[in-house]
């Protein structure tokens, strides 16, 4: 049997893409090689559209525990610079806590209630491609077994196997001086008083001569911090060895020349797993080549890495599922027009390189040196306008992408709930209708108010609008740009 789409990788990624090809009308296989769901601690938040994008699948609910639409966020960071957000209007960078294994959860429960066949244990070895399908060596918990796919998608992570043995170039930089530690712990509240007194905020990357220092109440757990240090150019730790809380203890007083009198902060018994205490060494900073290769598509980390600082990483990714999702659904389907799936790279990868342009930017923000700190002087003065700030903020959030104007607040609730593309006509007005009834078997018609805006918009699932305007001209063509050949 030859299946339409294996996955390979259930992280956040590929569980998301799995998702959107189950509402495309697809039945995805994934392969996770892990038996169950990781409990490393790694994201603790979302930050940008993809919120309001998960908002479009009714999945911010079940993240922040309350409805949508999420609510923007009044302060942020760049590079350890304070962006003051709260008189732009509009505010596009909105941010939720959420730790990335809930995020998981979430996810898994989705594709599981959807339908997703998710085999968990089975590790994808290998893989060839021949004109018709991708042959998978795959090691199961009951041996090795053979696989067909018409369709590949390597979503396995930033050492993705599927990336190196389709042969795609992951070209970058790697900064390998760099060393951060961090843990969940209590920070007793003296030591709270002092860093405030001696002007380090919480949530903020803090520069400070030897290296940078951050901390931040973690959500719903009273008095537990997050707690990271960052420096460069330390000697590096020998392979293997265990961190301990000694050590961060050792690199927080290096850096702050206090010492943090820290307490593991112990998980609520909702997160598996033990307290997270993690030393991370050295940076990469790399881009596939392609996003593509016949058959094999790459997805999130698998097509970029970058530096955490900002969080984009899950604004990246999951958006691009979101944009790849629908379009290979379409393929598999037999009515994506040519080249829509090849859209997904000429889209998504323009925006993965601004990423590594401001998480590389960010990162020379926080370097040592009286040249960064003049740099830091001068970056200060620039967000004092308006328009720079409003730019950063965008940067931020992703909200500057150049394929289209994004729906950010569906006018229908649950509109795209079910990922189908909409024609949204104004209600009175037939001649929408009449030029999109070749499409109906894949663009849902649905009715609003007439009110002072155009009288057609169309939206593509993942949000963004492919056409606005009174119908009687470019409708034809959106349609068949995006959805295919009337039927
Ligand atoms: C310390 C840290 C902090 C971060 N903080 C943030 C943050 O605050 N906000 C944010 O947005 N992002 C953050 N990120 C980035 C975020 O964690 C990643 O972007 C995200 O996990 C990428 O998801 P993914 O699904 O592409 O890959 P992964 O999460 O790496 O998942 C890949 C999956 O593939 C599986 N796999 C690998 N190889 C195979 C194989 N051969 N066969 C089968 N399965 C395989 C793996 O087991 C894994 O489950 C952080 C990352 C780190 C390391």
């Amino acid at each position: 049997m030859t299946a339409d789409v294996v996955i390979s990788g259930g992280g956040p990624n590929g569980l998301l893409l799995a998702c959107e090809l189950r509402l495309g009308g697809v039945h995805p296989v994934v392969l996770e090689k892990l038996p169950e769901r990781s409990t490393v601690p790694r994201a603790n938040g979302l930050v940008g559209r993809v919120l309001e994008a998960l908002d479009h699948r009714g999945l911010y609910e079940p993240l922040a525990g309350r409805p949508g639409p999420p609510d923007p966020t009044p302060f942020f960071t760049f590079g350890g610079l304070q962006l003051d957000l709260r008189n732009l209007d509009p505010n596009p960078l909105h941010t939720l806590l959420v730790p990335q294994a809930r995020i998981e959860q979430v996810l898994e429960e989705r594709a599981l209630e959807l339908g997703v066949e998710i085999r968990r244990g089975h590790e994808l070895t290998a893989l060839r491609q021949d004109a018709d399908a991708v042959t998978l060596d795959v090691s199961g918990p009951e041996g090795g077994y053979r696989l067909r796919a018409r369709h590949l998608v390597g979503a396995d992570g930033g050492h993705s196997l599927v990336r190196k043995q389709t042969g795609i170039g992951f070209p970058g930089i790697t900064d390998d001086r760099v060393t951060s530690r961090a843990a969940h712990a209590v920070v007793p509240e003296a030591l709270l008083a002092e860093l405030a007194g001696r002007g380090l905020p919480p949530f903020f990357h803090n520069r400070l001569p030897g290296g940078s220092f951050t901390y931040a109440q973690m959500p719903h757990r009273p008095g537990v911090h997050i707690v990271s240090v960052t420096e460069g150019d330390h000697p590096p730790v020998p392979d293997g060895t265990p961190m301990t809380l000694g050590e961060l203890r050792d690199a927080a007083h290096r850096v702050l020349g206090t010492d943090l009198a820290l307490v593991l902060g112990e998980p609520p018994a909702s997160d598996a797993g033990p307290p997270m205490l993690r030393r991370t060494t050295g940076v990469n900073s790399r881009q596939a080549d392609t996003y593509r290769s016949g058959r094999v598509l790459l997805l999130g980390d698998a097509a970029h890495v970058h530096s955490a600082m900002g969080g984009p990483g899950l604004n990246l990714g999951l958006q691009d599922a979101l944009n790849l999702g629908w379009k290979l659904a379409a393929e598999i389907n037999g009515w994506a027009p040519p080249g829509l799936v090849d859209t997904y790279e000429s889209e998504r990868a323009p925006v993965s390189r601004r990423v590594l342009m401001h998480t590389r930017a960010q990162s020379a923000l926080v370097a040592p040196g009286d040249n960064i700190t003049a740099l830091r002087e001068l970056f200060t003065e620039l967000l004092g306008d308006t328009g720079t700030l409003r730019r950063i903020a965008a940067l931020m959030a992703g909200t500057d992408v150049p394929y289209g104007r994004w729906l950010s607040t569906a006018p229908v609730p649950g509109l795209l709930w079910r990922a189908r593309p909409a024609l949204l006509t104004s209600t009175g007005d037939g001649r929408a209708a009449a030029v999109a009834a070749g499409w109906k078997d894949r663009v849902d018609l649905v009715p609003v108010p007439r009110g002072p805006g155009p009288v057609a918009v169309l939206v593509r699932p993942d949000g963004y609008v492919a056409y606005e305007g009174d119908a009687s001209d470019g409708l034809r063509e959106a349609l068949t740009r995006w959805f295919g050949d009337e039927r």
